[in-house]
């Protein structure tokens, strides 16, 4: 189970908060190995093991240095082995130093989420004054009052948003899962005749998905890789690429309604190009499209037989060579579509079969890179280090600032960023935030979201 970690200085009430999530059970002692002081622990729902830090070398009487020492090995336990940290303080005394203390520490080492819980908000009065919590950088504070149950229905809403997203990694581990791709692409730039080609292909094993309606037909292909290893794909919504349906998908409205909806049920889409058109308005409009939808976006351009024959029938106007002309068509490509995250071009065709091969791969390989779960630090050095590189606008003389990142969920990669103004982020930094992350963690093909969290 997900790790919920409950931190805070003595006296916050804590372990009153513990009973309180626990629903008054007792709590288990568990036993962490490394680690010589308690730690409380509590399955809770089935959801998730709550940890109580609190008891963790609390000193017999107040000794001041004996405190931070305590609050200390606390917060290693919590970042060494949580999920989500709830940074417990005292709503009615505000913030004193230690406070102050423990978050800085876990801004600097957390690898996981930290929400601050407000305790002893007994009344309206006390609960409107937890802003004054924002300045710890984990964002609002949520109010509650474990003595009076109070806010801790709010509390479960912010542990149960935050727990199914941390647990990705192990929740795709299934086997059997397939992934689901998606060819689009303008009329006629070759849609039906790369999946036709992938068919025939005769190492590639078919079968309809039964269950499918007539409408959006699903094709399962098993392809065997090198090594023995067998690729297992979903082709999603072949019906508009099926002769017989083409009737159907000159209908336009519904065309974009079932692509739509393809590409949203979908791991990895194919971007279908032109090699002898370039990008067209429309190819813009379906790659936002992807982008939007979340989706991991992979450029195919077809009919490059066509370029391969000009040039040996004498050569295209303003190119020296095949290879040329394909650096220059990436390049207006990805100019023409600036905001792709680096995704990657196949140049093929499916007329020759020329590199058609190389889609299944891709595909897997951009699936792979776009369910990892990148290192905390790492992942917060190279922010800090774009941030260095160029700082954002500054507006009414503050200028933005992020305490820390955590990766909060993947397909797409979502990072939540606490920050000092979150309203300042705009869309251009968001891009070049993004982009940079991309190019340091070489995370080809997938879209980046950012959720913003700080102060007002
Ligand atoms: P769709 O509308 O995107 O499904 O496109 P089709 O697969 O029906 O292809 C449209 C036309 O382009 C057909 O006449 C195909 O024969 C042709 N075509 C498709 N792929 C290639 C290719 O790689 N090279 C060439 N030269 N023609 C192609």
């Amino acid at each position: 189970l997900p790790k919920v970690a409950l931190v805070g200085r003595p006296n916050v009430g804590k372990s009153r908060l513990f009973n309180r999530i626990c629903g008054g059970r007792d709590a288990i002692v568990h036993d962490k190995p490394g680690v010589t002081r308690d730690v409380m622990a509590r399955d809770v729902d089935g959801r998730f093991t709550l940890l109580d830090t609190g008891g963790i070398g609390l000193p017999e009487k107040d000794a001041p240095s004996k405190i931070v020492q305590a609050v200390e090995e606390q917060v290693f336990v919590a970042v060494e082995s949580s999920d989500l940290i709830l940074l417990v303080v005292d709503g009615r005394e505000g913030v004193v130093p230690l406070d102050e203390e423990i978050a800085a520490r876990l801004r600097k080492n957390a690898r996981c989420p930290v929400h601050i819980v407000a305790n002893k908000c007994d009344n309206e009065r006390v609960s409107d004054s937890v802003h004054e919590f924002n300045r710890l950088g984990f964002g609002e504070a949520i109010p509650v009052s474990a003595e009076h149950r109070v806010g801790i229905g709010q509390l479960f809403k912010t542990i149960h948003s935050n727990i199914p997203e941390i647990r990705f990694v192990t929740e795709e581990a299934q086997e059997d899962r397939r992934i689901k791709i998606t060819f689009v692409g303008k009329p006629n730039v070759g849609k039906s005749s790369i999946t036709n080609r992938l068919l025939s292909s005769q190492r590639l094993i078919v079968s309809d998905v039964p269950g499918t309606t007539r409408d959006s037909i699903a094709l399962d292909l098993n392809y065997p890789f090198p090594e023995n290893r067998m690729g297992k794909f979903r082709l999603v919504d072949t019906a508009g690429l099926r002769p017989n349906s083409k009737v159907d998908s000159s209908v336009e409205y519904f065309s974009n309604l079932r692509t739509r909806r393809a590409i949203e049920e979908s791991d990895v889409v194919f971007l279908l190009l032109d090699a002898m058109t370039g990008v067209t308005r429309q190819d813009k409009a379906l790659a936002g499209e992807v982008l939007e939808a979340g989706r991991s976006l992979v450029l195919v351009v077809n009919k490059w037989d066509l370029a391969m024959e000009a040039f040996k029938k004498g050569g295209i106007e303003g190119f020296k060579n095949a290879k040329d002309f394909q650096r220059n068509y990436r390049e207006a490509a990805e100019k023409e579509l600036f905001f792709l995250p680096k995704s990657p071009f196949l140049f093929i065709s499916a007329k020759t079969g020329f590199e058609v091969s190389s889609i299944l791969g891709t595909g897997e390989r951009i699936d792979h890179l776009q369910r990892m779960t990148l290192p905390t630090g790492r992942l917060n050095r190279t922010v800090h280090d774009l941030i260095d590189a160029r700082p954002p606008k500054r507006m009414h003389g503050k200028p933005f600032k992020v305490f820390y990142v955590v990766q909060t969920g993947y397909r797409p990669f979502r990072f939540r960023l606490y920050c000092n103004r979150p309203e300042k982020f705009e869309d251009t930094y968001r891009r070049y935030l993004e982009a940079g992350i991309i190019e340091s963690f070489d995370l080809e093909g997938s879209p980046i979201r950012f959720d913003l969290v700080g102060k007002e």
